[in-house]
Parts: structure tokens; sequence; C-alpha cells
């Protein structure tokens, strides 16, 4: 952890890009409120194939226009070149200097894998149509990424990015702390110096975090699993024990060195607003 301490802190939040005019003004609620907390930036992801193309650039131009930073992503899987480089040349041209670039999965019913295999061939080919025009960001797993076959493999694949141009990296969400620390004293072993800043996911529905970890790869320990199981349908003893946890989870990566946080939102500001309360940001 020692280079990350040395770092000033950074905090974002993550949206989705909605998919209809409801979704659009509670999100345009949830970005308001949480623009107050004054973060370093927004981000909006993007899904596979270009499928959320115009929603993430209308969300990140929207956010913009009200004067904050906002970085789309862009995933490489089920996309060729050509859709890729279009698109990378319309966030240049809308003046947009900061990118967070993926891999992306591929959805069931999609049989093409795209031309650019894995996120450090699109770091490479950002670099190469623009240069050192973005701020890219990459993703990262302390855990290790389901695909992974050896904790060894998930810092080369990593290091890849880095070696292509990546300026930073966002973790995946986790709840062990002590999984990101090794994980961050491993990639600076590696040579790996970029800042590492832990994703955190809010605890606001049990059902939802168990299926989004079953398929991302990111644990729930048990005696976090089975107090929320506990819970069963009391949203409210969920939501205030996950927010008791997750703000000790902030609080101790912010106090041993993390270089900030960066929050997967889901759109709502309220579990966000009340963490960053607590932590006295
Ligand atoms: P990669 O870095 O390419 O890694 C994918 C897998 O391949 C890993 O197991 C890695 O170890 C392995 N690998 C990498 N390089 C090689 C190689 N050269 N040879 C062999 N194996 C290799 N998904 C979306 O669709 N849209 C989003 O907007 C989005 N935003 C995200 C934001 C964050 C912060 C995070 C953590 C994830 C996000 N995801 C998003 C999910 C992400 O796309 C998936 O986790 C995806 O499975 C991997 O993407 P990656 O960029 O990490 O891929």
């Amino acid at each position: 952890m020692q280079s990350q301490k040395k770092l000033p802190k950074a905090f974002s939040f993550e949206f989705y890009p909605p998919k209809t005019a409801e979704g659009k003004e509670k999100l345009r609620a949830a970005w308001k409120q949480l623009g107050q907390l004054k973060p370093k930036y927004f981000s909006c992801t993007y899904g596979a194939g270009g499928s959320t193309r115009e929603g993430t650039l209308e969300t990140v131009l929207e956010i913009r226009a009200a004067g904050f930073e906002a970085a789309p992503h862009i995933s490489c899987v089920a996309s060729s070149r050509t859709d890729l480089k279009a698109q990378i040349e319309r966030y240049r041209g809308q003046g947009i200097r900061h990118i967070v670039a993926l891999r992306g999965d591929l959805p069931s019913g999609l049989a093409s894998l795209g031309e650019l295999r894995y996120a450090n061939e699109l770091v490479a080919f950002i670099r190469e149509i623009t240069g050192d025009w973005f701020k890219i960001e990459v993703a990262c797993y302390p855990e290790f990424h389901p695909e992974t076959r050896s904790a060894a493999d998930e810092i080369r694949h990593f290091k890849r990015k880095v070696d292509a141009g990546a300026n930073a990296a966002i973790t995946q969400y986790f709840y062990n702390t002590d999984a990101y620390f090794r994980f961050v004293d491993e990639c600076e072993a590696a040579g790996i110096a970029i800042p590492i800043v832990p994703g955190i996911m809010p605890i606001g529905n049990f059902a939802q975090l168990a299926r989004f970890s079953d398929a991302c790869g990111a644990e729930i320990p048990r005696w976090l699993r089975l107090r929320l199981e506990g819970f069963r349908d009391d949203t409210a003893s969920i939501r205030s024990y996950g927010l008791d946890v997750v703000t000790r989870l902030c609080d101790d990566l912010l106090t041993a060195g993390a270089p900030g946080l960066h929050f997967y939102t889901l759109n709502q500001a309220g579990l966000t607003s009340t963490i960053w309360q607590r932590l006295g940001l």
C-alpha cells in the first residue's frame, strides 16, 4: 500500500444509463444530490456491443452540462474496431477526456466476441487512435475475476492494461479488506504504480447483491451473508446493517491509505450519501 498512501483521495459515483423517462428523472435527482458532495467525477456504464451507446453518452453529456466531470465507460466485447473507433471519436468530439475501458461480458444470445479480445487491447487501441487525449481507467479484481485461472494471472493480465496505457484502476466491489490490501501489495511488487481505487457496493437489497456477487465473483463473507439472510424481507434492517458494514469498510480502507472510493450507486443517492456523511467526508 506504500505508493497508494501518497496519492490525493479521489471519490467517484457510477450510474447506469436509464431506459425509461421515469428512470431518467430518478437518475437526474440522484446525480444532483450526489453532485453536492463534489465528487472528482461521475461515470456511466456501457452495454455490450454498444447496446447503451446513446444512453451512456446522453447521461454523461447531461451531467457534464451541469459543470461536473463525467466519464463514459466503453466495452469492446461484441464490437468491431470500426464501431469502437467511431464511439471513441464521438467521445473525443464532445470534449470528453476521461473514459473507463472494459472488455465487458457477452450477454446470452450474442455469438460474436468482437475484434478486440481483452481490455488491454482496447486500452492500446484507444491510445493508438487518440494518443494521450483520454485519462483511461480500467477494472481490476482483488478477489479475482471469475474467468481468471490463478492469482498470478490476475496480476499479469491487470499489468497488461497498465502497460497498454491505463492511468488508474477501479476494483470490483468486495467486503474483505484484506483481499484489497494484499492485491495492492502484489500489484506494487509487480511494478504496477497507478492508483487502485476500491469499488464500493452499498447494501440495500440482499437478493440483488447475492445475484450480482454470484455473477461477478465478489465474495459475500459468511458472517455477512448469514446476517443479511436472517433479516429476510425486513428491508429497513438490511439497509441499516448494510450501512454500518459498508461505512466501516470505507473507513478502514481510507485509514489504511486507499487513494479514494468509487461507489456503485445503482442510480440511487440515498445509501451512498448516508455513507459519505457518516464518514465525515
Ligand atoms: P479483461 O481485463 O479483459 O479481463 C477479462 C478476463 O480475461 C479476466 O479473467 C482476465 O484475467 C483475463 N485476461 C485478460 N487478458 C488476458 C489475456 N491476454 N489472455 C488471457 N486471459 C486474459 N461491464 C460492462 O459491460 N459495461 C460496463 O460499463 C462495465 N463497467 C465496469 C466497471 C468496473 C469498475 C468493473 C470492475 C467492471 C465493469 N464491468 C462492466 C464488468 C466487466 O466488463 C467484466 O468484469 C468483464 O468480465 C471483464 O472486463 P475487464 O475489462 O476487466 O476484462
